[in-house]
C-alpha cells in the first residue's frame, strides 16, 4: 500500500472514529453545526424507509444517491460535467445550510456557548 493511500485511510478512520464518538467535529469545538449535520440521521431514517423523517433531518439526503453513483462514475463523467455537478451539489448545500440556520430547521443551529472551545475558554477564564 502506497504511504500516501495508508495517510488517506488513517485520516478518514480518525475523522470516522470522531464522528462515531463525538458527533459532527464543528459543533463539538464551536457549537455552530456544519452543513451535513442531520445527514447521518437522515440516512438512517432513510434506511428505516422513513422519508419524512429523513427530510426532516437533512433535504439533501435524496442526492446522495445520485452522489454515490457519480463518486463511483467519476473516471466515465467528462471533467467539465463533473465540475457543474460539484458547484450545483455546493451551491445547493449552501442554500439548504442558509435556510435551515435562519430558522428553517430544528435539527441545526449556533450555539456557541455548547462548542468545547468557548467552555474550555470559560473554564480557563471563569466569568467574574
Ligand atoms: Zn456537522
Amino acid at each position: 500500500m502506497k504511504k500516501s493511500r495508508r495517510r488517506d485511510l488513517l485520516l478518514f478512520g480518525a475523522i470516522a472514529l470522531f464522528v462515531l464518538l463525538l458527533g459532527c467535529p464543528l459543533r463539538f469545538f464551536t457549537g455552530v453545526c456544519c452543513p451535513g449535520c442531520g445527514m447521518t440521521r437522515a440516512v438512517c431514517a432513510l434506511l428505516r424507509l422513513d422519508l419524512p423523517l429523513a427530510l426532516h433531518y437533512h433535504p439533501l439526503v435524496v442526492l446522495l444517491p445520485a452522489a454515490a453513483l457519480a463518486y463511483l462514475l467519476r473516471g466515465r463523467i467528462p471533467a467539465k460535467i463533473m465540475r457543474g455537478l460539484v458547484i450545483l451539489a455546493l451551491l445547493a448545500l449552501t442554500a439548504v445550510y442558509v435556510i435551515r440556520m435562519t430558522g428553517g430547521s430544528d435539527v441545526v443551529y449556533a450555539r456557541p456557548e455548547k462548542g468545547a472551545i468557548l467552555r474550555l475558554v470559560r473554564w480557563i477564564v471563569p466569568a467574574k
